[in-house]
């Protein structure tokens, strides 16, 4: 399904130079698209989020076909989503209770990923105000600015939502912590809705709904004759304000794959700041690693040290094994 979006698009025989626009009403129709042929055969994906151009449009049946998709400007894919331009964070302060270590590998992980991301702290109601603020300003000496919420209690969802606004989001945290409460929150409250889920989304939508959704059928394996269809199914919700939400949570086993012993440092930004600061007294060594070596501006006198060490072994570990694998 492919939404119609107010964008300028030319045509090759029009020679006026003058650019056209879709009509008003035409924006925001839901299109269903077959994919051309020669993108599948250049085995060009397309995924949920992708800005495509559309051919062959048949508007009383509301048909077309994708004859090519535009460079993403970021992609994941868990869940397969492109264009996502914001994460969200998500962690609750119990059950289960925070853990300093595991919120580290998440934001690791999310800072590795370069797309900008909100850090937001849920199920507040189950925990007294000194612990809130505790935990407020030991996450602000990380260097984050956590929000502080509870779905239970809609404790500042406005706010998430206001984050959320005109911007593709994909939550991210481990099980347990209320990111599937929160999707359904924010979905119940802002959804657009034009009276489907789904299945009758070829009624005329609500002009100026725009919502698309997408289903990946996984390969068939003729050769071994299994045929089993894998679905993987992600919708994107819009938000009231604007902007798309995923229905389904992503990561929530950050492996780090992406994080190197020399990029770890970046994706904290206790060094980050303190090299920054220094500029242009830097370390002694380009490739510093900042555990210790002479001439290296970074103190060891900040709570995350012994977890960038632990991580850094981590990835230490692994880069040896992947050097000795392949
Ligand atoms: P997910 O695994 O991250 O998707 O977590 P779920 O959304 O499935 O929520 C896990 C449990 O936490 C459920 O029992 C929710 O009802 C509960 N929960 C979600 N938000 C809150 C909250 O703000 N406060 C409390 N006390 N429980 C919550
Ligand atoms: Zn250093």
């Amino acid at each position: 399904r492919v939404i119609v979006q107010p964008v300028h698009f030319y045509e090759a025989s029009d020679n006026s130079g003058q650019g056209l626009e879709p009509s008003e009403p035409t924006v925001g129709l839901e299109l269903l698209c077959v994919v051309r042929a020669v993108l599948k055969k250049i085995k060009r994906r397309v995924m949920v989020g992708d800005k495509v151009l559309v051919g062959s449009v048949d508007w009383v049946d509301r048909r077309g076909m994708i004859e090519n998709v535009f460079q993403r400007k970021s992609e994941i894919l868990d869940p397969p989503v492109a264009n996502v331009d914001h994460l969200l964070v998500f962690f609750s302060l119990e059950q289960p209770r925070l853990e300093p270590f595991v919120l580290t590998r998440f934001l690791v992980e999310a800072e590795s990923t370069g797309i900008p991301f909100t850090l937001a702290l849920n199920k507040t109601e189950l925990v007294d105000k000194e612990t809130l603020a505790s935990w407020k300003s030991r996450l602000r000496s990380w260097g984050y600015e956590p929000v502080l919420c509870s779905v239970e209690s809609r404790y500042n969802l406005d706010l998430l939502a206001f984050k959320l606004r005109d911007q593709t989001t994909v939550i991210v945290g481990p099980s347990g912590v209320g990111k599937s409460s929160l999707i359904n929150a924010l979905r119940s409250n802002h959804r657009v809705s034009d009276g489907s889920e789904g299945d009758n989304w070829f009624e005329p939508p609500v002009l100026g709904s725009k919502w698309f959704e997408d289903q990946r059928v996984g390969e068939v394996s003729t050769r071994s004759g299994r045929g089993k269809h894998t679905t993987r199914h992600v919708t994107l919700l819009p938000l009231a304000e604007g902007g798309y939400l995923a229905d389904t949570p992503g990561f929530n086993q950050p492996n780090l794959l992406k994080v190197t012993k020399q990029s770890l440092a970046q994706t904290f930004p206790e060094i980050r700041n303190m090299l920054s600061a220094n500029e242009p007294s830097k370390c002694s060594f380009n490739n510093c690693l900042h555990v210790g070596e002479p001439g290296c501006i970074v103190k060891g006198d900040w709570e995350r040290y012994p977890l960038y060490f632990q991580l850094l072994d981590e990835i230490r570990i692994r880069e040896e094994f992947q050097l000795r694998t392949f």
